[in-house]
C-alpha cells in the first residue's frame, strides 16, 4: 500500500521532500464485527487548506481540520471504491468521495457529511473531487450564502481559474452579475474570458498597482468581492468596494506559507463603506450537499456549467502536485489519479 507521508511540520513553502512515499502492507479484508470500511482510493483531492494542516497545532488558530502527524500518512478528499465493508450502510463496489488517506487503499470508519456515495455515476468520477465535491461545496455555499448576491451586482474573483474560483465566475454570470477574475498567468486569464466567461480578467502578477487595475475594471466599485488569496489584493479591493459591499472570505492562499501576514485590510474604509467580510468553511455546509448536487447537475448536463482539471497521474506525483498550487502551477482543479479503476 503506497502512502505519502508527513515527515515533519513545515514553515515557510512545503516542497516535495516534506511528503516522502512509502509503502506498507494492507488487509484486503475487514476483520468479522468491525464497521470500519476498505476503500480503494481513485482519485485524490489537491486542496491549499492542506498546507494549514502542515502546522503545528497552535491554540489560537481553531482547527477545522487537525494538523497532520510526523511520520504518518497525510488525509484529504478523495475519491474511492468500497472493497470490503463491515458498515451497513456500505457494500462491495460502491462509490465515494469523502475524507481518505493519502495511499492507495485506506480503512475509514465513514462519518455522515463528510464521506457521501456517488449517485449521479454519468459525470468523470474526478469531478467528485472538484465541481461536484468540497471545491463545488465551497464556490456554491460561499457564493450564494456568503455573499447575497443579486442581479446587476459587480462581483470580483481571485485566483479565478482555480478549483473554486472558475465555478463562482459561473455562478455569478449565470446571476447576471458583471464578472471580473484575476490570475498568475495569461493562459489562465484567456480561460477566465474564453471559456468561462467572465466579462473582464486580469495578471495580478503583471499589474504593478492593483488598486488602478481593479479601478480599470470596475469604475464603479465592486459590490462583491469572493477572495481566494487574501493580503495586498484585500487591501486594494477594500479601495474599491461599493457602500454594503460583501467580502466572502474563502481563502487566503498568499498568506498560508508567510511567518507575518502581508496587508492591513482598511479597516476604517470598512466602517464608513459598511463593508461585511465573512469567513466561512464549505464543511460547515456540507449537510447541503444533495441540494448542492441537485441545483448543479442539471446545469452541468445541459453544458451551462463547464469545469477544467489538472490531472496529475500516479500516487507517487501526488506531492509535486499538491506543493505546485503555492506557486500557481495548476490550470484548473488539481488532482491526482491513484487508479483509474
Ligand atoms: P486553486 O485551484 O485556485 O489553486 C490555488 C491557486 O492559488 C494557484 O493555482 C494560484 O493561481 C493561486 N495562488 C497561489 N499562490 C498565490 C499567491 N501568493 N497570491 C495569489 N494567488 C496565489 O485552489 P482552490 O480553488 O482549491 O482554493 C482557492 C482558495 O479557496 C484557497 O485560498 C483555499 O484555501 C480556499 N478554500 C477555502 C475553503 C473553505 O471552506 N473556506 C474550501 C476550499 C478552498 P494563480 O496562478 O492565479 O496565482
Amino acid at each position: 500500500n503506497k502512502q505519502v507521508l508527513f515527515r515533519d511540520y513545515v514553515t515557510g513553502f512545503p516542497s516535495e521532500s516534506d511528503l516522502p512515499i512509502t509503502s506498507t502492507t494492507v488487509s484486503l479484508k475487514i476483520p468479522a464485527g468491525s464497521t470500519t470500511v476498505l476503500v480503494k482510493n481513485l482519485y485524490l483531492s489537491c486542496d491549499p487548506y492542506m498546507r494549514n494542516r502542515m502546522r503545528k497545532p497552535d491554540p489560537l488558530i481553531p482547527a477545522t481540520a487537525q494538523s497532520f502527524i510526523p511520520g504518518k500518512p497525510i488525509s484529504g478528499f478523495g475519491v474511492s471504491k468500497v472493497m470490503d465493508s463491515g458498515h451497513q450502510d456500505y457494500k462491495e463496489g460502491d462509490l465515494i468521495w469523502g475524507a481518505v488517506g493519502w495511499e492507495e487503499y485506506s480503512v475509514i470508519t465513514p462519518i455522515p457529511n463528510l464521506h457521501f456515495k456517488i449517485h449521479h455515476k454519468d459525470f468523470p468520477l474526478s469531478y467528485y473531487t472538484g465541481l461536484l465535491g468540497m471545491p463545488g461545496m465551497t464556490a456554491y455555499a460561499g457564493f450564494y450564502e456568503i455573499c447575497s448576491p443579486k442581479k446587476g451586482e459587480t462581483v470580483f474573483v481571485s485566483a479565478a481559474s482555480g478549483a473554486v474560483g472558475q465555478l463562482v465566475g459561473q455562478f455569478a454570470k449565470m446571476m447576471g452579475c458583471f464578472v471580473v477574475g484575476s490570475a498568475g498567468t495569461k493562459d489562465k486569464v484567456d480561460l477566465l474570458k474564453n471559456k468561462f466567461g467572465f466579462d473582464d480578467a486580469f495578471n495580478y502578477k503583471q499589474e504593478k498597482d492593483l488598486n488602478a487595475a481593479l479601478k480599470r475594471c470596475f469604475p464603479e466599485g465592486i459590490d462583491i468581492y469572493f477572495d481566494n488569496v487574501g493580503g495586498k489584493m484585500v487591501d486594494a479591493v477594500i479601495l474599491n468596494m461599493r457602500p454594503h459591499g460583501r467580502i466572502a472570505a474563502c481563502g487566503m492562499i498568499s498568506q498560508y506559507n508567510l511567518q507575518i501576514p502581508e496587508g492591513v485590510y482598511g479597516l476604517s474604509l470598512i466602517t464608513y463603506k459598511r463593508i461585511r467580510i465573512q469567513g466561512f468553511n464549505a464543511i460547515d455546509y456540507f449537510h447541503k450537499y444533495s441540494e448542492f448536487a441537485e441545483f448543479v447537475v442539471p446545469y452541468i448536463r445541459q453544458g451551462k456549467i463547464t469545469y477544467v482539471e489538472d490531472v496529475a497521474d500516479g500516487l507517487e506525483t501526488a506531492p509535486s502536485a499538491l506543493v505546485g498550487l503555492f506557486h500557481g502551477k495548476n490550470v484548473g482543479k488539481q488532482l491526482v489519479v491513484v487508479s483509474r479503476d
